[in-house]
């Protein structure tokens, strides 16, 4: 006790002057409760210090955070590496604090040296920009610290996330449904896994894995990691991941679907459920969720969607047809945090479920947080269907900005970064020295660059190992000049290429031709072969 009371003390900042703190304390006429020399009387915490700290600190991240970090002529980050910044940062922590003005320095540091995701020329993630609602959202959660599993200590918030949940499952096209947020899209895809297996054996919740056979799930080669991660934390093992082959455009092939479970079968294991992707992370491929619904169906298996980065396709008019089909899933994985700009984290998972099955593959009814004999309808005490205790109330981030936008205003948004991909597209196929690898089907825009000296070069192992090495160059000197950040990668057996991601509406027509632009300043002087 007196320890945790003297880390308690040591929080109280040296530049607050003992009389002010003094002044705090209970009226001088109530005699003063000592225990172990520390003085128990009033509060040991000045606030109006800390108000005016905030206020201070706020200012600061409004110029540098926001202002500053958004301003298409600043740095999108000042890069350091880890050594330098090892210094620059002071990291370790003592005994003694620090003053105020120190504290603001060091935040003002902070900010500087971080990349700066919201610059109009970030283009390094699937999520980007700045949304103003969804950041004050943030802000407002942060300030009042509530915690999503019971009404009681989060009533709005209950209410809203509910709200948000039931308009995503209107979008997917079901009648009836289920979900929460938590956090991010790769615990989601592993709510899925659990869910699918809780539902094909419900006694495995309390009796472990020996109450399940080898099952096996279905991923194609382009879908994102975390169903194998999935796979391993749950006990399902990745080597029963079985992946599906995806065509050209990476989508996945139904009949090589099929294949792998008639495999499966034949080898006395038991398929349980099929990850489709509608919008892989590199390509942005969506699967043909309505044939590979027939082949769940007929085979009994439960289809996930994991429409993590796609899902936003479902709010525009124009493009949801890129998702046909989804209303068959049992689950749905959506990142508004990603193409709907929400901030992070903001990840739902979705179930098409009447029977509580969340609550029941979850629950541990915990009788401290979860009494049965509250005042209120304790259905509204929604934490115990999460495995996490506390959790965020990242549902608020998206109802602020889908209030305040619209459901009008996201599809145009949506429809707009499309229709910047394509623009970027077409400007790639009439450049020299650019290729794309294929027309984008969604807002990832996938090109090599070829500086003049490999122009020559035929096609062939040559070109392509010297191609290999262009974009790690060009991105190394673009984070150098911290003129814009882009992603590259390779893919099967294709040489490094540029995965440009088209998100925010800051962004322009302009910005894309400077990206273009840039890599060819950055990549063109001869120096990489
Ligand atoms: C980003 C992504 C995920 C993971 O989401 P996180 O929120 O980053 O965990 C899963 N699936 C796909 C297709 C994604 O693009």
């Amino acid at each position: 006790m007196a320890s945790t009371m003297e880390r308690h003390l040591n929080v109280v900042n040296p530049s607050v002057s003992q009389s002010h703190v003094a002044d705090l304390r209970h009226p001088v006429k109530c005699s003063p409760v000592v225990i172990d020399n520390i003085v128990l009387n009033g509060p040991t915490v000045d606030v109006h210090a800390a108000e005016s700290f905030i206020h201070q600190a706020m200012e600061m991240i409004m110029d540098e955070a926001v202002k500053r970090a958004t301003n298409v002529r600043e740095k999108v980050c000042e890069w350091r590496s880890p050594e330098q910044l090892k210094d620059l940062l002071d990291l370790e922590l003592r005994d003694g604090g620090e003053s105020e003005s120190k504290i603001l320095q060091r935040c003002r540091d902070a900010i500087r040296y971080s990349v700066k995701t919201t610059h109009p020329r970030f283009f390094n993630q699937l999520y980007a920009g700045m949304e103003p609602y969804s950041m004050v959202a943030s802000f407002i959660t942060e300030a009042l610290k509530p915690s999503l599993y019971t009404y009681e200590v989060a009533p709005v918030f209950t209410l809203m996330e509910d709200a948000v949940l039931r308009k995503m499952i209107e979008m997917i096209g079901w009648e009836e449904g289920d979900g929460l947020f938590n956090a991010g899209g790769s615990m989601s895809n592993m709510y899925a896994v659990n869910l699918a297996r809780y539902s094909h054996c419900p006694d495995i919740k309390e009796v472990g894995l020996s109450a399940a056979p080898r099952l096996v799930i279905f991923s194609s080669q382009e879908s994102h990691y975390s169903i194998s991660k999935a796979a391993a934390l749950l006990g399902i093992g990745t080597k029963n991941v079985y992946v599906v082959p995806s065509d050209k455009r990476g989508k996945m092939i139904p009949s090589a679907l099929e294949e792998q479970i008639k495999t499966a079968k034949s080898e006395g294991a038991v398929p349980l459920m099929v990850n489709a992707t509608a919008g892989t992370t590199v390509l942005g491929a969506f699967d043909p969720i309505e044939e590979i619904a027939d082949i769940c169906e007929k085979y009994n298996l439960w289809l996930h969607v994991d429409a993590c980065w796609g899902g936003a396709a479902l709010m525009s008019k124009k493009h949801k047809h890129l998702l046909k089909g989804i209303h068959r899933a049992n689950s749905v994985a959506w990142n508004p945090h990603k193409m709907l700009m929400a901030c992070l984290q903001c990840s739902a998972f979705l179930i098409r479920d009447k029977t509580s099955l969340l609550q029941r593959c979850h629950s541990a009814q915990a009788s401290y947080l979860f009494q049965q004999d509250k005042f209120y309808d304790v259905s509204y005490d929604t934490g115990d269907k999460s495995v996490q205790c506390s959790r965020k109330p990242d549902a608020f981030k998206f109802w602020l900005m889908w209030k305040a936008l619209g459901t009008r205003e996201l599809e145009q948004r949506v429809d707009r970064a499309l229709a910047m991909a394509r623009y970027l597209a077409q400007e790639i196929k009439k450049r020299e020295g650019f290729c794309l690898l294929m027309e984008p089907e969604y807002t990832n825009v996938c090109f090599w660059y070829i500086p003049p000296s490999l122009r020559k070069l035929p096609e062939g192992p040559e070109l392509w190992k010297k191609l290999h090495t262009v974009a790690p160059v060009v991105k190394e000197r673009m984070m150098k000049k911290g003129s814009m950040m882009v992603g590259y990668q390779t893919h099967r057996d294709k040489p490094n290429f540029f995965r440009m991601v088209v998100i925010s509406p800051q962004v322009s027509r302009q910005d894309l031709d400077f990206v273009l632009d840039e890599i060819h300043n950055l990549g063109s002087d001869g120096r990489i072969d």
